[in-house]
């Protein structure tokens, strides 16, 4: 283990069965088993959920003897906890969570959105975004910073912070795409949905987030394919909405494409945004950059995107990752085109981030900005998604448990942010 890890900091909270997670049903199954009134259900989720306590003694609006009751059966909140945090110059933090059984994965807090991609569906809503004096024109390469500027203006004005969240799904992944460190990992096991949902709770504990004053959007976008632990995903989606009160609109799923999970995510009555790793202009190249196109073509997974019932301010987002030579050139940007056409789509481009071990390079900038326009050109709005921390390896694709990478430079742990009063 590594010597930047910090203690456990809630070691009566170690091999405890944990509450995090639990759904009012099963809440209420387990306080009739220990003979507790029914209400006493829904003091446990507003403790864990809205106060996001980390210890069973800290419920103070349950009876002292409940709380006991609850420590001698086994019970824990269990919440993930935060071991490790590498800071980046631009703000952004990584973090190591320890789940319950030591096994670890990566979560990622970007202040002030992840910046420069409205495209990406994680934003504030088009109203909001023009209300705040940021709706514009799509950016030109290298001026996400401009708005940037804007954004803060904006935040310290209104008096509330906007912040992006990315969780992990899984511990490693089991997708192997060619350009990405977390396929390095293999699949290790699937995150439950109080361990997905709990990386997010951590995190806003940690930041003094209040829900409700400040702007929190979700990406699941971190380390695992979401689609590939579906149910738990889903569950996650409903502790993060209906308990820990952050609305789905302000939430992205993205997936590498596993067609029937999108035909079941898109009769979902609670539905995150979706992007889809598209990376690719044809079969032929994507099966080169993601194998899993051998199990799913492209049409598969369009024709499985088109049965999303679209709100009115919807749009379904396509990341694009940009490899030097391979999938870059004004060829790639026309097909691209021809399969999005009539789709109310955008595409968000992302220049690869490089890792070690992964043989691609990244594409010329003069191609990136050819790319966009060509696409912008076309009539498909276009963003280029500028990299957050990438100098601590938590940009897109960089996730990759640092305890087992010693490539991945860490900057040792930063002290809690005070909380907004
Ligand atoms: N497994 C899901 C979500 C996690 S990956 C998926 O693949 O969609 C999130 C995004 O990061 C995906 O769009 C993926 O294509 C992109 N990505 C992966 N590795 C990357 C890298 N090295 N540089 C830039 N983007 C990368
Ligand atoms: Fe898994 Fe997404 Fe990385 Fe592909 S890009 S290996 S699906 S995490």
């Amino acid at each position: 283990m590594s010597k930047e890890m910090q203690e456990i900091s809630n070691p009566e909270e170690k091999d405890t069965k944990a509450l995090f997670g639990m759904l009012p049903g099963e809440l209420t199954e387990l306080v009739a088993e220990l003979g507790e009134k029914g209400y006493r259900a829904t003091q446990i989720a507003e403790a864990i959920y809205r106060q996001r306590v980390t210890n069973v003694g800290a419920m103070t609006a349950l009876s002292a003897t409940f709380r006991q009751e609850l420590g001698l059966r086994g019970f824990g909140v269990g919440m993930p906890e935060i071991v490790q945090t590498a800071k980046s110059v631009d703000g952004t933090e990584r973090y190591l969570i320890r789940l319950a059984d030591g096994e670890t994965v990566e979560t990622v807090w970007m202040p002030d959105g992840d910046g420069g991609e409205r495209g990406d569906g994680s934003e504030a809503s088009a109203e909001e975004e023009a209300a705040e004096g940021l709706e514009g024109n799509v950016s030109e390469f290298g001026s996400a910073s401009k708005r940037d500027m804007r954004n803060v203006g904006a935040l310290e004005q209104n008096g509330y912070r906007r912040a992006t969240i990315c969780i992990s799904s899984q511990v490693g992944c089991a997708v192997n795409c060619q350009f990405c460190l977390t396929a390095k990992l293999g699949i290790k096991r699937n995150l439950t949905g109080g361990e997905i949902a709990g990386q997010v709770a951590a995190v806003l504990n940690r930041h003094g987030v209040k829900i409700g004053k400040d702007r929190i959007n979700l990406v699941f976008m971190g380390m695992g394919e979401p689609f590939l632990n579906y149910v738990e995903f889903i569950r996650s989606v409903e502790i993060l909405v209906k308990h820990i009160g952050i609305p789905e609109s302000r939430m992205t799923v993205s997936t590498s494409g596993i067609e029937p999970a999108i035909r079941r995510f898109a009769e979902e009555p609670l539905r995150p945004k979706l992007a889809l790793s598209l990376n690719a202009s044809n079969d032929v190249v994507r099966e080169q950059v993601m194998p899993i196109t051998r199990k799913w073509k492209i049409g598969q997974l369009l024709d499985a995107v088109k049965t999303l019932p679209l709100g009115k301010r919807e749009w379904v987002t396509f990341e694009y990752v940009l490899l030097g030579g391979v999938n870059d050139q004004p060829e790639h940007a026309r097909e691209v085109l021809e399969l999005l056409k009539g789709m109310k789509a955008k595409v968000n481009l992302i220049v690869w981030n490089p890792g070690p071990g992964i043989a691609y390079t990244q594409p010329k900038p003069a191609d990136v900005v050819v790319f966009q326009k060509m696409l912008i050109e076309g009539g498909m709005p276009t963003y280029i998604r500028r990299p957050r921390g990438r100098d601590i390896y938590a940009a897109c694709g960089q996730l990759k448990r640092t305890v087992d990478s010693p490539s991945a430079p860490v900057v040792g742990i930063a002290p809690a942010a005070t909380p907004l009063s």
